[in-house]
Formats: C-alpha cells, structure tokens, sequence
C-alpha cells in the first residue's frame, strides 16, 4: 500500500464519536482565524454552505464556481426533499433509525461512524435552513410537513414542493452573499479550478481559468476544500446538469489523492425515457412521486393498448409484488434493476419499450387531484411540457438514468483526502453513501458537511499543521500555470474533424452499456480496450474552434471530456475488481437465486481508495477495510 487510507474514525461509543471529537480538536483562536486563508471550489450547498460559514467564523474565504452565479450551482435542481430524523410524525424514526437505513441502504459499504455523524447532525440542518426562512412545507397546525423516500418505513423527509433544492440553496446563498458583503469571502464566479497545487505534500492552492477572458491565474491558500459536485455527466446523458464534471477532482486525483469507490453510481428508476439520439440531458420525475404513483406494466409482453384500457388483472405491479413490505418506495437500486428486468422481458412500454408507468390515477380517485397538484404540481407541469402528455389522465412513462455518484475522493473522518490541506465535501467525496444513496440523503450530506463538519476540522487541521507562508509566486505554481497553458494549446492546435460532443456522446454510450445498470466480466474488459481507442482518437482528431482568451465553451467541453475519457476507465477497473454486487454495483455474475445483488464480504468489505501512478500506468488500489461493530450484516431485504 503506497497511499495510507486511515479513516481516523474516533474511538468511543458510535453516539459520542463526534461530541468527543470535537471535544478533542484542536482550536483556531478567534482572532487567528483572519489570519488563516480558504479556498473552497464550489458554492453548492457543501460548498455555498462551507464559504459561508467557515466566513462566518472569521477565515478568509476564497469561493469558485464555474457559473455565473454560485445560484446555478446544480443543487438547485433537487426536486424531492431532505431527510432528518426529527420523529415530527412519531412513527419511530430516530437517529438510530437513519443511521441504519443509510448503511443498510448502501449495502453495509459505508463507514459507521460518518453515517451516525450524519443522522446526528441530520437534525441541526433542518433547523438551521428554518432559522434562515428556508420555506418548507407545512402541516395545518404549522409544523414542518414530511414525507416519505425510498429505503425507509418512516416519514423523514422536509421538502418545499418539488423544489426543495432550490429553496435550500437560496438559504446558503443568502449566507454566502452576506459573507461576500462583509468582505468575508472573495466570489470568482465563471472561474473554472483546472489544477491543483501541492507542496511539501501539502494542498497550498489552485491553478483556474477565467472563463471570460482566458486569463489564468493561481490562488495560494493554507487549505483547499473541494465541493465540486458528482460525475455522473461520464455517462453522458444524466440528470445532471450539463456543465457538472469531475475536472477539479479528477486533477486532484493526479496530484496524488486517491479515489474511491469510482464505480458505485445511481441510477435512479424515475426518469422521463430516453427519446431520441439528439438528447443531451435527461429529465428525474422526483422519488417523492412513488408516494402516491403506483409503477407498473402489463402483464402480458408487447402488450401497446392504451395504459386506461388494461384492466387491473392484466397490471403487473411489479414492485408492490416483489417488494411488499416496502412496495413503490423500494430504495433505487432495487426499483432500477425491477423495472430494467420487466422490460428485458418485452414487458416495457412506450414506443421504445424501454419505460414502465407511475399511475396517479388510484392516489387521485382517493385525495382528489387539487391534492396532486399541490403536493407535485411543478413536477407534472415539468412532465407534460416535456412528453406532451397529461399525467393527470394518463400515467407517465418513466425509466431508469443515471443520477448520483457515490464514488468521489476518499476523505477520512475530517472530510480531509490523503493528501493533507485537501479537504472534499458533498457528492464530490465518496461520503457516507456507500454502494447505493437513500433519496433526499444527498442534500442532508451536503449541508452536513458544509454547515457543521468543515467548519469545525479545518480549524483542528490548521491549528495542528500551522501552515508555512507560501504565495503564488512559489515555483509549483508556475509549474502547474505551465501545464495548463499547454494543455489549452494542444486543444485548440488539433483542429481534427469531430465535435467534443461526440466523443463525449460515444464514451457515456460505452459506460451505459457496459459500465451501467448491470456489468459483467466481458463487458467490462470489452470497456477497457474500447475507452483508451476513444481517447486515442480524441487527442487526434477533436475540433476546439475558437481561442484560449476568449469565452470559449468548447474548450471548457474538451477539458471535461478528456478528464472523463481517463475517469471512465478507472470506474470499469474499479467495477471489473469488485467481484461482488452492492447497492448499484450490480456484477451479473454476483446474485442470489431471486436475482438480487449478492454481496461477498469476505473479500471486498473494503472502501477501493485508487491512487495514480503515471501517465500509462495502472493504477494502484489501496484497501481501507470497513469495520462494523454496531450493525450485523445482512442480505439486504426489502421484501
Ligand atoms: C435532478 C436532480 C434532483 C435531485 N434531487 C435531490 C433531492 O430531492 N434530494 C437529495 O438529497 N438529493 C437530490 N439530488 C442530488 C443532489 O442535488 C446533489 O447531490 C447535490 O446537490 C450536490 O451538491 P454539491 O454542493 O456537492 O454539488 P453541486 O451543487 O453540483 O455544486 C458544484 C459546485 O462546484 C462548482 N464547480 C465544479 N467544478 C468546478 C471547477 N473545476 N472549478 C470551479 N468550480 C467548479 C460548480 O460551479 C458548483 O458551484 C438531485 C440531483 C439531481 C440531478
């Protein structure tokens, strides 16, 4: 092992780990603190949240986003909620309830201790957002409303409509902006982070390109945090926005940090069918649907009527059927692989046969459908502009896409990578999801992370390591300035004859097929050879028009892709090592008799932290062994 992956979870009873921590941190003087410098790359909600209150606290903040406002920032698109263990509904949730349901729900491949620390402070997030006039829904007699998400018997989830993200990103950006009023932190929006800088071993800075005007320039702090989102955009087509990307992370990963768990993706089971080549960007229908939208297909294969004209006994409500106990609110990567498996068998719908329908039609007979409009009304408007089609009178057609990483930068217990000053927050991280993340839990990480975590272990890391003077005019930066400028130069002097786009295209149509839903052995080593041809023939024939000192989207696109075309490869390493299945790490070779993923525990209870090790090498797995002492694991049942 070259990179040590100490996970320095606290000792103690699982519910004192981080009291005790804290406890034990060391502490930044209240007037030191202006003394100590920040960047954070992202202004998320990890990152939005991070800036804001690491500000807040008396650090001097740099904060970067690629956009034009860190409003844009991709959080804004969660549509279905946020999960807290309040027990507002007192149907026995609890702490010790989420922190269960969040390692049973990532198939026992997350550490125990973060994900206590995560329903723990589950709690303190809904207050903060409240204290902010985060406007979440409400019962008659004003308490906070909730409802339910998938993975879980309870009703845990704080939502406002179905744009929950959007109001709680409004609620850190407010924070932020105060901080950038105060002069707390300095905003260098449509500013893109392309290298980072590490000396003496230690994370001092940032090389970034100014988007607008080309210029690139460097930013030398005492330490860096990343916040920089997920990768699911490898995939091409995603729910996530077009321009998230792995760029900031994946240069991280050269410079030394190691990368975990790269395969372990979401493929999320609701989302508006693939319908045609043209399409860049695929649409979610929230989780929160499944609350009252009933999934299924007709019994018979090839079955075309009209969804109103087949009669109950001909439905197939596959996972109410499969799943009793849990029904429509399966956790994803079950509901996923249900509705790919009544469509391998002829049974999908739609003109591709690739969809299986969400039925309001029950929920509005019962409630009355000004009771759907209030509770999804947005998400239906969103549903019939897009398809055409009025989901109040027909059912919607929904298919599964990919929509989260839980693979990111390995962090320790202080969300700090290997490389010491490097500190990765929100879905950028590996986090505490495991093999599969629970819904409405990735927003609940974010904000755990930016509000309540950094904050707090950067100042114990600052205070311990007492970071040297550096500026940017150290040679490191001039080093790393130089090599991407010449990066920009040989993007731009190619001049071949395809579109970035197109590559991009042809590498998520590799990952989806062979690296996506379901992978196998062949598959995977058929990825392996096909990705480095791709990416042979990008670095020769890719046309970037335009110059490096102007805004130039095309040049931001082949950065991305390049950086994807190497990730890629790394996930189908990663998913060709992992001889097991787990959450959405589903090997066909690794299944119980019923078809479900089948773990192996005795060979891969491990987080797969991978290190580079050079240009045309492989790369180096580092092992960091998953310890349970308050769980017992089982096979995941939601029968
Ligand atoms: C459609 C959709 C709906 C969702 N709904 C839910 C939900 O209901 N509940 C839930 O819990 N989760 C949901 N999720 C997941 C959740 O929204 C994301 O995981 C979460 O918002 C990620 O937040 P983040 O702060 O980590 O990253 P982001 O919000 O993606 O922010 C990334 C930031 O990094 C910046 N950045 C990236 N790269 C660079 C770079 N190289 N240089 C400079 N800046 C950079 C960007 O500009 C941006 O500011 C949903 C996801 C999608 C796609």
């Amino acid at each position: 092992m070259t990179v040590p992956l100490d996970a320095r979870i606290p000792t103690g009873p699982l519910a004192q780990k981080w009291d005790k921590h804290r406890f034990e941190m060391k502490l930044v003087n209240p007037a030191n603190k202006r003394r100590n410098s920040i960047i954070v790359v992202g202004s998320g909600l990890a990152g939005g949240a991070a800036a804001a209150t690491m500000a807040e606290l008396g650090y001097n903040v740099k904060c970067f986003c690629f956009q034009d406002s860190p409003r844009r920032a991709h959080s804004i698109a969660a549509q279905g909620g946020i999960n807290a263990a309040k027990n507002y509904q007192n149907d026995g949730d609890s702490i010790y309830r989420l922190f269960y349901d969040t390692i049973k729900g990532g198939d026992f491949r997350a550490r125990e201790g973060n994900v206590y620390r995560l329903a723990e402070l589950s709690v303190n997030i809904i207050d903060q957002c409240v204290a902010q006039g985060v406007p979440f829904a409400r019962e008659y007699g004003g308490m906070l409303a909730n409802r339910s998400f998938g993975g879980a018997q309870v009703s845990r989830t704080f939502y406002a409509r179905g744009q929950t993200g959007q109001q709680l990103l409004l609620g850190a950006y407010q924070a932020l902006e105060r901080q950038i009023g105060t002069g707390g932190v300095k905003m260098y929006p449509r500013t893109e982070m392309l290298d980072l800088v590490v000396i003496d071993g230690k994370a001092r800075g940032i090389v970034a390109r100014n988007l607008v005007t080309g210029a690139v320039e460097s930013h030398a702090a005492d330490a860096v945090v990343l916040a920089t989102g997920g990768y699911g955009n490898v995939f091409y087509l995603s729910t996530n926005a077009q321009g998230s990307n792995a760029t900031a992370i994946w240069r991280a990963y050269k410079r030394g940090a190691a990368f975990a768990n790269p395969c372990f993706t979401q493929i999320h089971p609701t989302c508006i069918p693939v319908s045609g080549e043209h399409q860049s960007k695929l649409t979610l229908m929230s989780e929160s649907l499944r609350n009252d939208g009933r999934v299924w297909v007709p019994k018979k294969a090839g079955d075309k009527r009209d969804p109103r004209q087949i009669p109950e006994a001909e439905r197939d409500y596959f996972l109410e059927r499969k799943y009793p106990a849990f029904g429509n609110l399966a956790p994803r990567d079950i509901a996923s692989r249900a509705a790919k498996e009544v469509c391998d068998e002829g049974r999908g719908v739609g003109e591709s046969g690739l969809g299986v329908y969400l039925d309001f039609a029950d929920a509005i007979k019962r409630l009355g459908a000004d009771v759907i409009k209030e509770r999804y009304g947005n998400l239906f408007e969103m549903y019939q502009r897009i398809t055409d089609e009025n989901p109040y009178e027909v059912p919607m057609r929904i298919y599964p896409a990919v929509h989260y990483t839980m693979g990111g930068l390995w962090v320790d217990y202080n969300l700090m990578s290997n490389v010491e000053g490097l500190h990765v927050t929100g879905e950028a991280n590996f986090s505490d999801h495991g093999a599969n993340r629970l819904g409405a839990s990735a927003l609940m990480q974010g904000l755990a992370d930016g509000y309540f975590i950094i904050p707090n272990t950067i100042g114990d890391y600052l205070a311990r390591s007492k970071p040297a003077k550096i500026d940017t005019s150290h040679a490191a930066f001039r080093d790393a300035e130089n090599a991407v400028a010449e990066r920009t130069k040989t993007f731009l002097s190619i001049r071949g004859k395809r579109t970035v786009g197109s590559f991009h295209r042809e590498l998520g149509k590799i990952m989806w097929d062979y690296c996506g839903m379901s992978r196998n052995e062949a598959g995977l080593k058929l990825a392996l050879e096909k990705i480095p041809r791709l990416r042979e023939e990008f670095w020769r024939d890719v046309n970037v028009p335009g110059s490096g000192v102007e805004l130039n989207q095309s040049l931001e696109r082949a950065g991305r892709v390049a950086d994807f075309l190497e990730l890629g490869e790394l996930m189908c390493i990663d998913a060709l090592h992992r001889q097991e299945s787990c959450g959405g790490h589903f090997r066909e070779e690794s299944q119980t008799p019923d078809g479900e993923a089948l773990r192996d525990d005795a060979n891969f209870s491990y987080v797969a932290g991978w290190e580079y090790a050079g240009e045309g090498q492989s790369p180096v797995l580092n092992k960091e062994p998953l310890v349970f002492e308050n769980v017992k694991l089982s096979q995941r049942s939601y029968k």
